[in-house]
């Protein structure tokens, strides 16, 4: 055992006596404790894969051809034919479209075929002890622990990513308290079994519950006129149809905006790559993760399940957006310039979209909010 690993266990254990005195003034029964303890132990490939997380940054079109395989599509739509009695008999109960279900599924663990294999247990526990978010992550150990207390899996039956998310739709804790269902009336919600069908009512229920309006497309791809202002783009920002027709927004097949109500403009990866407008239905599948291009993914894979002919255009070569660790950077930077992103997390959210922005129109380049290696270099050298 390496100097790292020692410490890594040492720093642990105080951890876990604190936890232990912290759960047990919560409530938490020591037999609930004695069956969780053979889990509650130091793992240090669970911090490596929370570090490692940061080093990749996929353009829109990038990260499509990653998530939204042709393996993934024939799969999905052989899933659709073998599932089809249960997949439309969750739908209409939960009256959201089985398309989408399958898109999710299909992207968080390819249809149920990556679902992890970690202890949950263990990998809350090594990101409650030591991680950025321990606080978040020691709460969805205490969740973890409510649902071995409430019999729905034992505690090595938690087995999950190394971030602690579980089965066919990769629900944290949390979320399993909350939205997991027992569809087959079993008595147990088991969303980690190999027979799907708890697992997709509890994605299906997840959607209801956070407002799914059944029937409602996600988005489409859209052509923007040459005068669009790129700083009326991104989820924040809704806007009317018909304002968005007036202007001159088209569908990418070149007709008018179908009228779901108040929709976004999105430009992920720019005012260079393709954009899209999306419906509130797509606001909902970012409850699921909060990424624009899962969202789109996540859309996008529905619509070709649903056997729609749908194309997505491409980025230009070479359009690289900048890695977790960059756009830190980049944020700390644009603050000191004086364009201030109020904190820097390396995620682009509103406040940095904004703040980019600002920088963008100050030095005449087009407001779309997104951040390039050019740019940072801009920074770097004027700050
Ligand atoms: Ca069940």
């Amino acid at each position: 055992m390496t100097q790292t690993h020692v410490n890594a266990g040492a720093g642990f254990d105080q951890w876990l006596d604190g936890y232990i005195e912290r759960a047990s003034k919560n409530g938490v029964t020591r037999e609930l404790l004695q069956q969780a303890m053979p889990f509650l132990v130091p793992e240090p490939g669970i911090h490596e894969k929370q570090s490692n997380q940061s080093e990749f940054a996929l353009n829109i079109t990038q990260y499509l051809d990653r998530v939204v395989t042709l393996d993934r599509v024939s799969k999905g739509r052989a899933k659709f034919r073998d599932q089809r009695k249960i997949l439309n008999e969750i739908a209409g109960t939960y009256r959201v479209d089985p398309q989408v279900l399958l898109a999710i599924w299909g992207v968080e663990t390819d249809y149920g075929r990556v679902r992890g294999a970690y202890s949950v247990l263990t990998a809350l526990a090594n990101l409650a002890h030591d991680g950025h978010r321990a606080a978040f992550f020691e709460d969805e150990l205490s969740a973890a622990l409510s649902i071995i207390e409430n019999r729905h899996a034992r505690a090595e039956d938690l087995v999950g990513s190394w971030a602690g998310a579980m089965g066919h739709g990769q629900f944290i804790p949390t979320s399993f308290l909350k939205f997991a269902v027992d569809h087959d009336k079993d008595g147990k919600c088991d969303i980690w079994s190999n027979d799907p069908i708890d697992g997709l009512a509890s994605i299906a229920n997840y959607l209801t519950q956070h407002d799914w309006r059944e029937s409602q497309p996600w988005g489409i791809e859209a052509q923007l006129p040459d005068d669009f202002d790129f700083s009326m783009t991104g989820p924040e920002q809704r806007m009317r149809i018909a304002d968005l027709n007036a202007m001159g927004v088209r569908s990418a097949d070149d007709s008018n905006l179908p009228d779901y109500g108040a929709a976004s403009v999105l430009c992920p990866s720019g005012a260079t790559g393709p954009a899209f407008v999306v419906n509130h239905n797509f606001h909902v599948i970012l409850t699921y993760n909060r990424a624009e291009a899962y969202g789109i993914a996540v859309g996008h894979l529905s619509d070709r399940l649903a056997g729609l002919r749908a194309k997505v255009s491409r980025c230009p070569d070479g359009l690289t957006p900048l890695t977790r660790n960059q756009m830190s950077e980049f944020q700390t930077l644009l603050t000191k310039a004086g364009f201030d992103t109020q904190g820097a997390d390396g995620f682009t959210g509103p406040n940095t979209r904004k703040a980019l922005r600002a920088y963008q129109n100050d030095a005449g380049l087009v407001p779309d909010g997104f951040a390039t290696a050019a740019l940072l270099d801009g920074l770097r050298q004027s700050v």
